[in-house]
């Protein structure tokens, strides 16, 4: 049982970084859990660290997978999004919370009373974080659909793969 190659999903984390997702294998008590990260700045680091670490070289199609997704990583994730939010700071009151005069009230500092801040949203990296425990936000329909859409992107560059060969 024990020599079923893991599945491995990869992709960039908040930093940019590539990262490696391992799991367990099929037939495995708890196949399909997520157990492990790895983290590299270039696919050739992070084919060393999963060999060296983890005794799971990558083989041929993976390294093809990564360096794919290394080479667009300069471009716009198509799983951001720029959303209004409550600012952050003060609660979206606009008032600086910081504000020693109740009378007074000072315009907070970070939205400049405007109670609104744009934040850019990646419901991927929201995704990996919730299902690794990262993250204890309720997982919602956006990391579904981003999830989903990921999963078909490195599918179709597995197939890309295998109909060139
Ligand atoms: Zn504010």
């Amino acid at each position: 049982m024990s020599n079923y190659p893991d599945h491995r999903i990869f992709g960039f984390d908040e930093l940019n970084r590539l990262r490696a997702n391992l799991y367990n294998g099929p037939g495995h008590p708890e196949a399909g859990v997520m157990y492990s990260w790895v983290w590299a700045s270039t696919s050739s680091q992070l084919a060393y660290k999963l060999a060296g670490q983890w005794e799971q070289p990558l083989n041929e199609d993976e390294f093809d997978v990564l360096e794919q997704l290394e080479a667009s990583n300069g471009e716009a994730s198509p799983f951001t999004a720029e959303v209004k939010i409550d600012c952050e700071e003060c609660g979206g009151t606009g008032v600086d919370p910081g504000g020693l005069n109740a009378y007074e009230p000072e315009d907070c500092r970070v939205c400049h009373g405007a109670k609104r801040m744009t934040i850019t949203r990646n419901d991927l990296w929201e995704a990996f974080a919730i299902t690794s425990g990262q993250s204890d936000r309720p997982i919602e329909r956006q990391h579904l659909t981003a999830m989903d859409a990921y999963s078909r992107q490195v599918l179709n560059a597995y197939a890309g793969k295998l109909v060139a060969a």
